[in-house]
């Protein structure tokens, strides 16, 4: 890692070099989206996997829309960009899902096909405060280097504090720069659960859909 800031000039994809982004996705917003196309063009990523949770490990305290419906709003605001995938890696599978055994199912499939996975986890500077609280997440920096985009409110990891948390690893994480969005899913319900527009917040296609499905509209999503 440099001193915060890396690849400033855009990089030729490689080919099988490939980003994860997982989340809830409840609903996806154009801060994931902003985040995946600045990990995309900063890394030279061939594709970058949108991965949403099936039963998020970390958040069992409020409502959560089912996968369909997560999954589909991923589907519609990817469509343009044909990088983007969505993957089912995590809904696919029973039980909580882990960030190091996804890499690890996601990297098997790239075996399987032939090619070596080179894959970078593409996570916030806030997902990444916490990453020592993951289950195995010296498993997860072996099998992908990672990406923290920065978000509002978190400081960027530098090398030395990456290092101190997990000896012998911190050349595994870059910072990298871009656009600052201080959007969230939690804003995003909170908005629609009071009635209030998501316009230009998320693709219009994925407002459209939280609209037809009547999401976030009770109170019970609401935050504040
Ligand atoms: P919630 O408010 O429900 O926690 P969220 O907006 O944080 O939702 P997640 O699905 O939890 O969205 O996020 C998936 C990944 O995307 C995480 O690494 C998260 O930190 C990152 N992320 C979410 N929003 C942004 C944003 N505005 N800028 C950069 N990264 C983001
Ligand atoms: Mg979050």
């Amino acid at each position: 890692m440099t001193g915060g800031a890396t690849a400033a000039a855009p990089q030729r994809a490689v080919p099988g070099r490939i980003g994860i982004l997982g989340g809830t996705f409840d609903p996806i917003h154009l801060g994931h989206l902003a985040a995946a196309e600045e990990s995309r063009e900063a890394l030279g990523l061939e594709a970058v996997l949108f991965v949403p949770a099936g039963l998020p490990p970390h958040k069992p305290d409020r409502p959560i829309s089912s996968a369909a419906h997560r999954l589909t709003m991923v589907e519609l605001a990817i469509a343009g960009n044909p990088a983007f995938r969505a993957s089912r890696a995590e809904i696919d599978r029973v039980g909580p899902s882990y960030a190091a055994d996804t890499a690890a199912i996601i990297g098997d499939g790239i075996r399987a096909a032939g090619r070596e996975p080179d894959l970078w986890w593409i996570l916030s500077a806030e997902a990444f405060a916490g990453l020592a609280s993951w289950r195995d997440p010296e498993r997860l920096l072996a099998a992908c280097r990672m990406a923290v985009v920065p978000r509002p409110g978190a400081r960027p990891p530098v090398r030395a504090s990456v290092e101190a948390l997990f000896p012998g690893l911190g050349d595994r994480v870059v910072a990298l720069d871009g656009p600052i969005l201080d959007i969230s899913s939690t804003l995003i319900r909170d908005r629609v659960a009071a009635g209030r527009s998501i316009r230009y917040l998320v693709p219009d296609a994925v407002a459209a859909y939280v609209e037809e499905h009547h999401l976030y509209t009770s109170d019970l999503w609401r935050t504040n």
